[in-house]
């Protein structure tokens, strides 16, 4: 007896026995029981949820010497001839084999003649977006003017190619793609059925390989049985068929392009490619791969595949960086779309793994915020030069080349001596006083109420005469060391008799900090600080702002709001 494909051998021959759909076999069914089905049906779903299964189903339902019946009975002669394919009245055509205006034509013609030996002509035309313009004008034709005993079915994975001239004649059903565990329990009847061994791993990944599509899966299935020398088929059976590559592999390729090593990371990727698999596959699997460990990073949530529960697996998810994983899903999504334009796709995965292996190729946000914050010093910079200055740089070749961001900042020219210098921070770190640093401390909360671009303010350090404060960036605080907000600011710890304060930067702050600490940890009662680069300008009086008032209300002019 000659062998029979698991998908044919298992075909739902009833709406029962269709995999998912539930609510398009309710409503095909309910037209059946209260005759009134349409004259034209289009199926739209992906490929392999059973659409030109459920034609089929629909074909006997209606035909069935026992019916119309929501149930057919498999048993009568035209159940079973459905099913085989041998009654002429039930006609199959392929429309991307046959995507000529004769095949149309001939329906056009023969449609009118009644059925020989079934209730209804059923048409069932497949992959009916394949049609040529000239077929669906003959179509056309027919669907407007179908006689009662013709019913169309129209199946298609891409219904947007389908005119709408066509689709306003048909009643629409969208398949949906088989959900993973409906399927697993339809794969793991039929190897009950077939007393066919597997693991439960390798079921799972036939499953999740197959992508919602029930006759990709037994298919998948098939070539395992087919493939496997064990008594048992596994996973490595089913990976060796579907051309997937195992997760192992996976994690071992990105644990090497983690530690920078590119040349193990590529003796991995050309072992993976020897075994024949697809590039684009390659690509995808590795970008699956890191898409359960971003969930697992955000969640925990861990696959029921063996790997993730893997030591190895979880401290490698632990371990890399979200930036990271964001980082190599972008260069591995270019490369993706970069080899649809080349036959040369191994080099450019190759050239992939290289990149994500090197760590100076690595733009993460961390340094991505470095760089914005060195170009907002930058633009707060050229501000602050005379104009005649501001011309003479632009006319330096500086910008007219792509420089990094830090090494356009390393270049400027800069005036120190209008800036806060180190030794002005050092004078108030060694003469801190703790009491009132407690006091201002206390007042930031009603400042910070008043004036939002404070958020986040810290007191770096205060003396008899001094505060200083940190904020997060060089421009808020070149912002607040210009009038009105300096004045404003000033007034606002009037009561205390400061007469200066300074706003640092967190960076500059925290080297500051550290350098000052170290020292004296190391016994200097008054340390000097070593040269720091702080690039913000001092105070300059630039206009007349009320010294009287207290502060508060003066912190709501429209200067600033314009600022916001
Ligand atoms: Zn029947």
């Amino acid at each position: 007896m000659s062998y029979m494909a698991l998908y044919r051998a298992y075909r739902p021959q009833t709406f029962k026995e269709v995999a998912g759909q539930k609510p398009i076999i309710q409503t095909l069914k309910n037209a059946i029981k209260l005759n009134k089905v349409a004259h034209a049906y289009l199926f739209a779903g992906p490929r392999g949820t059973g659409k030109t299964t459920m034609a089929k189903i629909m074909a006997k339902a209606l035909n069935c010497e026992h019916g119309p019946t929501d149930d057919p009975c498999n048993e009568c002669e035209i159940c079973k001839g459905i099913t085989k394919g041998t009654i002429p009245d039930v006609i199959e055509i392929d429309a991307a084999s046959n995507n000529g205006v004769d095949e149309i034509r001939e329906l056009r013609d023969n449609v009118k003649y009644l059925p020989s030996v079934c209730k209804y002509k059923v048409y069932i035309i497949d992959e009916v977006h394949m049609l040529s313009q000239g077929a669906f004008n003959a179509l056309l034709k027919t669907l407007e003017e179908p006689p009662a005993h013709v019913i169309f079915i129209l199946a298609t994975t891409e219904p947007h190619k389908i005119p709408a001239t066509i689709l306003s004649r048909c009643q629409r059903f969208d398949f949906q793609a088989v959900r993973e565990n409906d399927m697993i329990e339809r794969l793991n009847t039929v190897c009950k059925e077939e007393k066919i061994k597997i693991t439960d791993e390798a079921i799972q990944l036939v499953a999740s390989f197959s992508e919602g599509g029930m006759r990709d899966a037994l298919s998948l299935l098939d070539e395992s049985i087919s493939y496997s020398t064990k008594d048992i088929i596994d996973e490595a059976d089913v990976l060796a068929v579907s051309g997937n590559v195992s997760d192992l592999n996976i994690l071992n390729l990105l644990r090497e392009v983690e530690n920078n090593e590119s040349a193990k990371a590529l003796d991995i990727l050309n072992k993976i490619l020897d075994e024949g698999k697809e590039i684009s596959k390659v690509i995808s699997d590795i970008m699956t791969f890191l898409r359960n460990v971003l969930l697992f990073k955000i969640n925990k949530i861990t696959s029921t595949k063996e790997i993730y529960k893997q030591d190895e697996y979880i401290s490698f998810a632990n371990r890399i960086s979200t930036n990271l994983v964001y980082k190599y899903l972008n260069l591995l999504n270019d490369c993706l779309n970069d080899i649809k334009y080349t036959n040369q796709k191994r080099a450019f995965l190759e050239i992939c793994i290289i990149k994500m292996s090197d760590k100076s190729a690595v733009v993460d946000i961390d340094s991505l915020m470095r760089r914005i914050d060195s170009l907002e010093r930058t633009i707060e910079n050229l501000k602050n030069q005379p104009i005649t200055q501001q011309t003479n740089m632009i006319n330096e070749p500086m910008f007219s080349n792509i420089t990094p961001f830090d090494e356009i900042d390393r270049n400027i020219e800069f005036d120190y001596s209008k800036c806060i210098s180190t030794a002005d921070v050092n004078v108030v770190l060694n003469n801190g006083d703790k009491e009132l640093k407690l006091t201002v401390n206390n007042m930031l909360p009603k400042l910070v109420e008043n004036y939002n671009l404070l958020e986040g303010i810290k007191t770096m350090a205060v003396s008899k005469k001094t505060a200083i404060f940190t904020l997060s960036t060089v421009g808020t605080c070149n912002r607040m060391m210009k009038d009105p907000n300096y004045t404003n600011i000033l007034n606002f710890f009037k009561e205390l008799g400061l007469k200066e304060v300074f706003f640092i930067d967190k960076k500059n702050s925290d080297e500051i900090l550290q350098d000052f600490l170290s020292k004296f940890k190391a016994g200097d009662k008054s340390p000097i600080l070593d040269n720091h680069d702080i690039r913000i300008l001092k105070y300059v009086k630039t206009k007349e702002v009320s010294e009287s008032s207290d502060g508060l209300d003066d912190l709501f002019d429209s200067d600033l709001i314009e600022e916001e």
